[in-house]
């Protein structure tokens, strides 16, 4: 019998699902002469919040950038402390930098990957003004758990840059917390280049979030350009800035978002296929899906390779696989170990244990809407072969 592995094959770690219709839909803004935030934008924004079931969404140039909008709408300025997982995009930190305020890290469960709740009461002083738990992978943050123990003036921002379509109890990611930022990056689920989205159920945030996103003005160019008053131009009450999406992005975003169940969809049913079929390894542990992660969205399969029962080092691994055409990935870092962070607040590399470990031993295999059978085979044949 010949073996699957024979022959080299060269599957990526991620690509977006894009194909005609995206292509076909940027032709109307582009024709149109309306390129940036406009019809299009706005159109996105209310398939997007009826998606996630929520009242109000405002699209952004990226997570990054929609994160700094949410912190600046909740208030958060010098002196605050923002509390954050210590395992997480090094994007959900920096955020909390350009307010001026401070990150206070928290340790992440080594299991789920997502800040650990039982960590988080011993980060709360009478500084705290938010917290951001992050649905890292598109695993949705334990959300009940943390608004439990959290006292009620302490804000919850979801970092949802991984977790468009995911669900908590039966809730959308987005409407789990007092606001939600979404990542239209294209190792995310659903892509339009660089891209964001800011959720909220409040209108008064989603207000201010919409005044900052451009320039700080009163009126929206929409009801401007639609003005009978040709003088009237907007008042400036506060400090604002450049974060609108392009009507061409949108137009994109459309798209992807009509796709976004059955890429989930998709993506689950291999997502289980790898699970079912690895569990052999002793030594691979897949992200634990506890019930109340509805569902999972999928935006990458990150396992945990256990140093302990691993014949070899997890980079050593990775190089083997990377040797046969299999691309893979840390599953992210550990923030406090980035020498920015490191030397800024001098924290040494064992203040967190949890996320240390996740950082020296996750691993995300392949998982896109492009693999095929042969892949995932291809991928799990290589790994039993370690
Ligand atoms: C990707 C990512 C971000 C940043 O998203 P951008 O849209 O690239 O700014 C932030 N947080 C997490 C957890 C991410 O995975």
């Amino acid at each position: 019998m010949t073996s699957i592995l024979e022959k080299i094959r060269n599957i990526p770690i991620a690509v977006p699902s894009l194909g005609d219709e995206e292509w076909q839909a940027m032709r109307e803004p582009l024709l149109s002469g309306w390129l940036t935030q406009g019809p299009k934008v706005l159109q996105f924004e209310e398939e997007f919040a009826k998606l996630h079931d929520v009242k109000h969404a405002l699209a952004v140039t990226s997570c990054t950038t929609g994160l700094h909008l949410a912190l600046k709408a909740l208030g958060v300025g010098p002196g605050d402390e923002v509390i954050i997982p210590a395992f997480t995009w090094v994007a959900t930190a920096n955020v909390v930098l350009y307010c001026g305020a401070t990150p206070i890290f928290c340790d992440v469960d080594e299991e789920t990957f997502n800040i650990k709740v039982s960590d988080i009461p011993s980060k709360i002083t009478e500084r705290t003004k938010v917290i951001i738990p992050v649905h890292l992978f598109g695993l949705c943050a334990d959300i009940h758990a943390i608004r439990s123990i959290v006292p009620s003036h302490i804000k919850i921002l979801e970092d949802a840059a991984c977790a468009a379509g995911a669900s908590y109890k039966g809730l959308s990611a987005g409407s789990l917390g007092d606001m939600a930022v979404f990542s239209f990056h294209p190792r995310k689920s659903i892509t339009t280049g660089e891209g964001g989205m800011v959720t909220t159920q409040d209108k008064e945030l989603n207000r201010l979030s919409e005044i900052m996103r451009n320039h700080g003005a009163e009126v929206p160019e929409e009801v401007r350009h639609s003005s009978a008053k040709p003088y009237l131009l907007p008042d400036f009450k506060m400090l604002g800035y450049n974060y609108r999406m392009t009507d061409l992005q949108a137009a994109v975003g459309l798209v992807q978002l009509q796709k976004l169940h059955s890429f989930i969809r998709e993506r689950q049913t291999w997502a289980e296929y790898y699970t079912e079929k690895l569990q052999g390894i002793r030594w691979l542990k897949p992200q634990a899906t506890p019930d109340y992660a509805t569902q999972h969205a999928w935006q990458a399969y990150v396992c945990y390779v256990d140093p302990d029962l691993a014949p070899m080092p997890r980079n050593d691994i990775m190089d083997i696989l990377q040797k046969k055409g299999i691309a893979t990935r840390p599953g992210t870092h550990a923030v406090h170990m980035l020498s920015f962070y490191k030397d800024k607040y001098r924290i040494k590399m064992d203040d967190f244990p949890g996320a240390k470990a996740c950082d020296h031993n996750t691993m995300a295999i392949p998982l896109h809407n492009k693999m095929t059978q042969e892949d995932f085979d291809y991928v799990i044949e290589a790994l039993k072969a370690i």
